[in-house]
C-alpha cells in the first residue's frame, strides 16, 4: 500500500553505468524506483538488496525507449503501480559516432529518438500528474559534448543540446506549479560507454580535465541526488555540468 511519505522515482537506463548508480543512490536515499532499460541491471540482486537494507523497492520495467509505444505504455504501467511520482531521471543514453559526411540517417534518427525524444515522451506522459500534485522534480542527463560539441558526434551533441533547451523551456512552463526541471552534465565518467577508449586516449583526455582524472558515475548520481533534495528547491532551468572543471 503506498502512503504518501513514500518516494517514488523513475530512472530512465538504471541497467548499468551512470543509471545504475542514481538507482542506487536514490534508493539510498529513501526513494522507491522504478527503471527502464532493455535488459535487467547489472547486478540485479545487489540492487534487490540495498533496496532492502534501506527499506525501499526496486522495479525493473523491460523497454526500449526508442519504441514510442512501449515507452508511453511503461509509463503507464508505472503510474499504476505507483500513483504519483516524484522524479523523473532521463538518463538512458547512446552514441552511434561518425563523420557528418559517413553518418547514416539511422544513426541520426536512433540517437535523437533515445536521448532525445524519449525524454519528451516521458515528460509528457508525467509532467500532467506532477502539475496536478504541484510536486515533482524532472532531471535530464545531458553532456558537456552539449555544451561544448565533438567531431563525430553531431547527432549526440545535437541530442544533448536539445535536451538542455528543452529542459530550460519545460523548466519555465511547470515552474509556478512547483515542479523543477535541471539538467546534468557529465564530463567523462568511468562507464561502458567510455571503456571502448583505449588507455592512450583516456591519458590525453585527463590531461584536459583540471581535477585530472575521469569521473565516477557516483560523482554524478550525487549531483541527480543534490539536485532532486530539497537542498535544490530554489534551483530549475539550470545545467550542472560534473566534469572535473572540463567546461568552466
Ligand atoms: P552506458 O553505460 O552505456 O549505459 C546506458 C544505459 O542506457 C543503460 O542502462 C542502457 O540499458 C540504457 N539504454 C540505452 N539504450 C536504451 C534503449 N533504447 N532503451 C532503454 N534503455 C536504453 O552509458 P553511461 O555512460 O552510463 O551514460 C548514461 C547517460 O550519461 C547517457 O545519457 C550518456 O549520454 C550520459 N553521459 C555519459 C558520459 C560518460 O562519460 N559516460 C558523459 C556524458 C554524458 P540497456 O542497454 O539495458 O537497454
Amino acid at each position: 500500500m503506498n502512503t504518501s511519505e513514500e518516494k517514488h522515482a523513475i530512472v530512465t537506463g538504471g541497467s548499468r553505468g551512470i543509471g545504475r548508480a542514481i538507482v542506487v543512490r536514490l534508493l539510498k536515499d529513501g526513494y522507491r524506483v522504478w527503471y527502464l532499460s532493455r535488459t535487467i541491471a547489472e547486478q540485479a540482486e545487489d540492487l534487490a538488496s540495498i533496496a532492502e537494507q534501506y527499506q525501499q523497492s526496486v522495479t525493473w520495467i523491460a523497454c526500449d525507449i526508442a519504441d514510442r509505444t512501449s515507452l508511453e505504455q511503461a509509463m503507464k504501467v508505472v503510474m499504476e503501480q505507483t500513483g504519483w511520482v516524484d522524479l523523473l531521471v532521463n538518463n538512458a543514453g547512446i552514441t552511434r559516432d561518425a563523420l557528418i559526411m559517413r553518418m547514416k540517417d539511422e544513426a541520426w534518427n536512433h540517437v535523437l529518438q533515445v536521448n532525445l525524444s524519449a525524454a519528451f515522451l516521458t515528460c509528457r506522459a508525467l509532467s500532467r500528474h506532477m502539475v496536478q500534485r504541484r510536486q515533482g522534480c524532472i532531471i535530464n542527463i545531458s553532456s558537456v559534448v552539449g555544451l561544448v560539441g565533438n567531431p563525430g558526434q553531431t547527432n549526440y551533441a545535437a541530442s544533448k543540446a536539445g535536451l538542455i533547451g528543452f529542459s530550460k523551456s519545460l523548466a519555465r512552463e511547470l515552474a509556478s506549479r512547483a515542479v523543477r526541471v535541471n539538467v546534468v552534465a557529465p564530463g567523462f565518467i568511468e562507464t561502458s560507454m567510455t571503456e571502448a577508449l583505449g588507455e592512450p586516449a583516456k591519458t590525453q583526455l585527463q590531461n584536459q580535465i583540471p581535477l585530472g582524472r575521469i569521473g565516477s558515475a557516483y560523482e554524478v548520481a550525487d549531483a541527480v541526488a543534490y539536485l532532486a533534495s530539497p537542498a535544490a528547491s530554489y534551483i530549475t532551468g539550470q545545467v550542472l555540468a560534473v566534469d572535473g572543471g572540463m567546461t568552466m
